[in-house]
């Protein structure tokens, strides 16, 4: 009972500290945030590894109410926090109100295999961008819709807009069929919502004329998880080949994030993929452990996701792999990779095998071994696409 009583004063002492450690941004109500770079997390709480909300591009301007050391807090709907770490932001001014604007123009525009939206502002605010099974949230805080005042050219009735006025624009993608991908792009004048449409399967060829980026993990400098004189950076790029091999095959079009040992930055990887237009993204890695000893209880074949248009996809890989392989199952996860975290194209991350692990190391480095992994992904990838659309 005293302990259970001491530990009940620590945790109000601790509470009252955190609650101590915020404080206003000044006098009056809002610090005007300029964002300084590109791919900057807004998270759902003030630390490193909390859930990240969305991402904000160079220039998008936030709105702060309160401070702790590192962390701005961010209210995009009443009462509703988020946080930004300081390293990622100017502060422009303290003002008493937040600046709303009514968004210019909306520009809806139909491509062969895409829907655009073209959403024109005066100053960049926050979006978010959610999956709500096959359809899409796409909200703009600060920022409203006005039907009479705001410019719709090309209306498409995939989209739909608010009837009324409110206070932030939402605006909903309608689809019966499953999502392949969407992204949202900044520009001077505002953002750019893509949508992907679903493609017509054929589903005696399911692969057939579908775009399939390969990246193989690290290269150049970055060598990757290292053991038994392997460098994970190679054995990825082997396998990378021979899953171009297998790909084509089946009648894709594959394109390479790298074709040789060469340094590339994550980033620079998923914009390859969405220039070559491509509508998966496999990114092959080699896995090892902080603590190799951990290594008899944790090992196998492993396929990570982040979005769920790609949980699927993770999951007919990993099954394929599973019974190609004898691997232990590491199952399929989802994690918040650069890679993962695209959402333009459909994107997966695969760890075939532990390096640190003596008898994977020695089969994920066989050229035999490695064209059975690349079977395994490739007949992944079909069977998605088969059971998916
Ligand atoms: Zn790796």
């Amino acid at each position: 009972m005293k302990k259970i009583l001491f530990l009940l004063i620590i945790m109000l002492f601790q509470n009252v500290l955190a609650i101590d450690e915020l404080k206003d941004v000044g006098i009056a109500k809002y610090a005007v945030l300029e964002v300084l770079e590109d791919n900057v997390p807004l998270r759902d709480k003030a630390n490193e590894n909390a859930k990240r909300i969305t991402h904000l591009y160079k220039g998008s301007v936030l709105f702060a109410d309160k401070e702790n050391k590192d962390y701005f807090r961010v209210e995009l709907k009443e009462n509703k926090y988020f946080w930004i770490n300081k390293k990622y932001v100017d502060v422009q001014a303290i003002i008493p109100e937040k600046r709303i604007d009514n968004v210019k123009k909306i520009t809806f525009k139909e491509e062969k295999n895409k829907y655009k939206l073209n959403i024109e502002t005066d100053f960049k605010s926050t979006y978010i961008v959610n999956e709500n099974g096959n359809n899409l949230d796409f909200t703009l805080y600060d920022n409203y819709f006005d039907p009479i005042e705001t410019k719709i050219s090309n209306k498409n009735s995939a989209f739909e807009l608010p009837l009324m006025f409110v206070n932030d624009l939402n605006i909903k993608y309608k689809n019966d069929k499953p999502l392949f991908g969407y992204d949202v792009e900044s520009y001077e004048d505002g953002y750019i919502l893509t949508v992907k449409k679903t493609p017509k399967i054929n589903h005696n060829r399911p692969l057939k004329n579908i775009k399939v980026t390969l990246d193989a993990g690290h290269g150049g400098s970055e060598k990757g998880a290292c053991c038994f004189g392997l460098e994970e950076k190679n054995i990825n790029l082997q396998i990378v080949k021979k899953l171009k091999k297998e790909f084509k095959k089946q009648g894709a079009k594959v394109y390479l994030t790298r074709k040789r040992d060469k340094k590339i930055d994550l980033y620079d990887r998923i914009s390859y993929a969405k220039e070559k237009d491509s509508d998966i993204l496999l990114s092959i890695h080699q896995n090892s452990l902080p603590n190799p000893k951990n290594v008899d209880k944790k090992h196998g074949v492993g396929t990570y996701y982040y979005h769920p248009q790609a949980k699927l996809l993770a999951q007919k890989i990993q099954e394929n792999l599973i019974s190609a392989t004898k691997f232990r199952d590491d199952k399929v996860n989802y994690a918040s990779f650069a890679i993962t975290r695209a959402s333009l194209p459909v994107s997966v991350l695969i760890e075939c095998g532990y390096i640190i692990r003596k008898e994977e190391a020695e089969k994920i480095s066989d050229k035999k071994f490695q064209k059975i992994i690349a079977k395994a992904i490739t007949n992944g990838c079909a069977q998605y696409l088969k059971d998916r659309y």
